[in-house]
């Protein structure tokens, strides 16, 4: 490295050379001329719908034999099959389903929409996902339900959620959104619950712009969210040849997707293996760089992750040198050198977007500290795509950390001297 670039030089956000000027950021979401032309083929077969083509079965299938269950059901997005995973237990009004306070907001929403209460519960400081022991402490009479949600790739403690359930007779809805091939001691994630539940919207690390799909080894079950998507269809009915009426519990939506959909899952499906093999060479290779590097840790992948996907990757900075300089100005100094790092969603209650009275959610005594702390301060994620570039690029997103790191005290002065002024 010279001296313009070299890890001592000044900050682009003071003015010196970017670290990644020279970087182009890699594309998202993956394509091919060869999916391309199968897309253009579907359309000219005018088979667009489910009943008509074979992609939705296919994928179903394949999907299911990917992530190690029996059965698969394909819908309109990742919060409707969440929806369909809870309404096909019959939960609603009168019951509780346990919820981690920091994930995606669609985690929380359909417990709403079926009129059952939303009880979040804290998350671990080194996964960043629901605390089994914050779980037990939320159960009540009530609790019918607990969504471990598998973020960013990690992995919730799946032996001890089962444990709790097991002893408390709760069903379990793992949502997966976030973790499409994570193995959890040598176990598909989605399969280990009774219900799987993943999204495949334009972020996600398969993706069909918008789609879902929830697993089980349960056929019964795999039924009931079948009707409850497909407008009370049985699996297997073509259009207009319904031949039995679904159960009287179940209020049956059109949550149906495209073949177009289906189509380009299956084809990424049948890379995404290769693809998340690539991710984790790289952020090995990053991960010893940072090893060295003051300030910084990976969120941990789960005691027995042993695949992980990585949807995104999640640094948390809450060590010295970088633990007392606000996260906004670590991220303002990591995009200044070219890396585009981001915050997290922080605790559900406090998005945004998240507009629910206070009446329709618990919180337990205290909040949830994790949440509210480290998760929502000290840590942010880059995207996945990065994950999938050359390991040159990776060196450069090490190098820009260090940098940070390096400059740790210039970044101090400018906050005190924001503060003074
Ligand atoms: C994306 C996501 C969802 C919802 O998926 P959509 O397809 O966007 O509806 C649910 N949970 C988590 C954790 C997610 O990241």
């Amino acid at each position: 490295m010279n001296a313009t670039t070299g890890l001592n030089s000044k900050l682009a956000l003071f003015g010196g050379e970017p670290v990644a000027a020279r970087v182009v950021s890699p594309e998202w979401p993956p394509r091919s001329r060869e999916t391309a032309q199968r897309l253009a083929d579907l359309y000219m077969s005018g088979n667009w719908s489910f009943n008509l083509g074979e992609h939705e079965s296919a994928l179903c299938s394949e999907f299911a034999a990917f992530q190690g269950a029996k059965h698969a059901v394909f819908m309109a997005n990742g919060t409707v099959t969440l929806l369909c995973a809870l309404a096909a237990h019959g939960i609603g009004p009168g019951d509780e389903v346990i919820v981690p306070a920091f994930t995606w907001l669609a985690s929380a929403m359909p417990v709403k929409y079926l009129g059952a209460k939303i009880v979040f519960a804290d998350v671990e400081p080194t996964t960043l996902c629901l605390d089994p022991e914050r779980v037990t402490a939320a159960i009540t009479k009530r609790t019918k339900a607990i969504m471990p949600v598998h973020l960013y790739g990690s992995m919730v403690d799946m032996d001890a959620i089962l444990a709790i359930a097991k002893r408390h007779n709760l069903i379990v809805i793992e949502d997966c959104a976030q973790a499409h091939g994570g193995r959890w001691n040598g176990r598909g994630l989605g399969s280990l619950g009774h219900v799987g539940s993943f999204s495949f919207q334009h972020n996600k690390n398969l993706t069909s712009g918008e789609g879902g799909i929830c697993i089980t080894n349960d056929a019964e079950l795999a039924a009931r969210m079948y009707r409850l998507s497909h407008i009370g269809y049985a699996p297997g009915e073509k259009m207009g040849q319904f031949k039995s009426t679904p159960a009287a519990d179940l209020v049956c939506h059109n949550f149906r997707c495209t073949e177009f959909q289906a189509l380009i899952l299956r084809d990424q499906l049948s890379q995404f293996g290769e693809r998340i093999r690539e991710y984790a060479d790289n952020v090995k290779r990053l991960e010893v760089r940072l090893a060295d590097i003051p300030g910084v840790r990976v969120q941990s992948p789960g005691r027995r992750a042993d695949r992980q996907s990585y949807y995104k990757l999640v640094l948390i900075f809450d060590t010295m040198p970088l633990a007392d300089i606000p996260l906004s100005t670590l991220l303002k100094a990591i995009n200044a050198e070219g890396i585009p790092m981001e915050g997290t969603y922080g605790s559900v209650y406090s998005h945004t977007l998240f507009n629910l009275p206070s009446s329709d959610f618990v919180l337990p005594k205290g909040g949830c500290p994790i949440a509210e702390g480290i998760a929502s301060n000290r840590a942010a994620v880059l995207a996945h795509q990065w994950l999938s570039a050359d390991p040159d690029v990776i060196d450069v997103v090490a190098n820009a950390i260090a940098k940070v790191s390096a400059n740790a005290d210039a970044l101090q002065r400018m906050e005190l001297a924001t503060i003074s002024d």
